[in-house]
């Protein structure tokens, strides 16, 4: 019998590691819960991954299949299970964070050669789309065109049945754990997020170019939690959009290269983990106010835009892409915190929470070399609601004080003229320094 090891590919549909290990017999799943994340994450992040976990437990026992579930070291728990069942091989979708290709070099170690890698978690797997000097790229739209031109992969169908495994007598299938969240979790499971991926596609799809930038986040898919587990499949969603085709398609789809730019650039660079992309902006004066600090994660600054962002995302779980874009260019360029520490929070209180993702919005956006973004560009934080929220219903339905006007309300922390000011001071000088290395 195979194992596929699920990771961030909680699905049936579209798995090439499920359908690779079902041409040579039967399989069945497993799900570790590795402590390495788990424990370094927030509940309602691990209630979403649990129950998730779960629904594709539903899936596979609707199959006449199998989901076990293991807890502890990924490597420890391959090796006992190899042995404990007999397995003959053990199929995963690659991953590229630090942590998972440190993870899978530990398995490989313990179980050298008997795990299949295929591609699955991107349209375009990390390392894949190379400029012609074979040479990662840095920029979006030179990656993008590359992208484009390699096309979407063939999907691959979910298997209608499992064939029966005959599991040694007594076998612990292994519990999911229950986590109670502070926020209300959209509908688990892959069915669900096919659902909600028609009706994006039937409803919001052909305008979402026009609409996708308003800061309550109306006019997008809401699908990033689905794709960050892997529970939806970036390449059947992007499949369909293609099909119905027009310009909200093509401007969709993009979102899904800039996903798997992220990814590729995390590839390429780990060390943006915890560095600038462009080293020069580790030099920024970064002013490590803890009373800022929480003033920003609570939504308590006294600019509207900023506070409803932030207490949206900690209300839901989710925010649009263009109130993420305004509270970290404030936390990075205006406020100066620390961006690695706004960053760790901010995921935490993300469903969809993604180290790759997260870290090229937060550099991206925060100007620190990710992509061409000019440094000089610094949003201004009234016009940006003006022009993204021009009723000011969204201000108004999370910063009541403000009355849905834009313009700083209460005591600001910041006055936004004078901290504008000031960082562009320091960054013209950083810009000016010449660039010694890029990692
Ligand atoms: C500071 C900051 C932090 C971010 N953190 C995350 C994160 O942790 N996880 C995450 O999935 N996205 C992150 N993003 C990207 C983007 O904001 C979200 O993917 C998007 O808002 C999710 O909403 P949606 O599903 O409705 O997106 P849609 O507009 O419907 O886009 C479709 C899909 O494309 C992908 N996508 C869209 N925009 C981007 C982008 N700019 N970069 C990478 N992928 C994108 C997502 O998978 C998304 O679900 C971040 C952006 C910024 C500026």
């Amino acid at each position: 019998m195979n194992l596929v090891w699920h990771r961030a590919d909680l699905r049936l549909h579209d798995n090439p590691a499920l359908v690779e290990a079902l041409k040579s017999g039967p399989a069945l799943g497993l799900v570790v819960l590795d402590a390495n994340i788990l424990q370094n994450t927030s509940p309602r992040r691990r209630a979403w991954f649990y129950q998730n976990t779960a629904a594709l437990r539903e899936a596979y026992k609707s199959r006449g299949g199998v989901l076990l579930i293991r807890s502890g070291l990924p490597w420890v728990v391959l090796s006992e299970l190899v042995r404990e069942l007999g397995v003959h091989r053990v199929y995963a979708v690659r991953n590229s964070t630090p942590y998972a290709r440190f993870r899978d070099q530990k398995v490989e170690e313990a179980l050298p050669g008997w795990v299949t890698w295929l591609e699955g978690q991107y349209i375009q797997e990390p390392g894949s789309i190379l400029k012609p000097d074979g040479g990662p790229y840095t920029v979006f739209t030179p990656y993008s065109r590359r992208w484009w031109a390699a096309g979407v992969p063939v999907l691959l169908e979910a298997p209608a049945h499992f064939p029966p495994t005959r599991l040694p007598p007594g076998l612990d299938l292994g519990t999911i754990p229950q986590e109670t969240p502070d926020v209300l979790l959209p509908p688990a499971g892959e069915e669900a997020a096919q659902k909600a991926l028609e009706v994006f596609l039937r409803d919001k799809l052909p305008s979402y170019h026009q609409t996708r930038d308003a800061l309550a986040g109306e006019g997008t898919s809401r699908l990033s939690y689905y794709f960050t587990l892997g529970v939806l499949s970036p390449r059947l969603a992007a499949q369909k959009a293609l099909q119905i085709g027009g310009e909200g398609a093509r401007k969709w789809v993009n979102e899904l290269c800039w996903r798997d730019f992220s990814g590729d650039l995390l590839y390429h660079h780990p060390q943006m983990m915890t560095q600038a992309f462009d080293p020069r902006w580790n030099e920024l004066p970064w002013n490590d106010d803890d009373e800022l600090f929480e003033a920003w994660l609570w939504g308590q600054t006294g600019i509207p835009v900023v506070d409803a962002s932030m207490r949206e995302l900690r209300a839901t779980g989710f925010l649009s892409n263009r109130a993420r874009m305004v509270v970290a260019q404030f936390a990075v360029k205006l406020a100066l915190l620390p961006w690695q520490k706004c960053e760790r929070a901010f995921r935490d209180l993300l469903l969809d929470g993604d180290n790759a993702s997260n870290l090229q919005g937060w550099q991206w956006a925060g100007g620190l070399g990710v992509d061409a973004a000019p440094y000089f560009r610094v949003f201004n934080l009234i016009t940006q609601a003006e022009t993204h929220d021009p009723s000011g219903i969204w201000l108004r339905r999370w910063v009541p004080e403000s009355e849905g006007r834009p313009q700083p309300y209460q005591n600001p922390l910041l006055d936004l003229h004078l901290a504008r000011k000031r960082y562009l001071a320091v960054a013209e000088k950083i810009a000016k320094k010449p660039l010694v290395e890029r990692m």
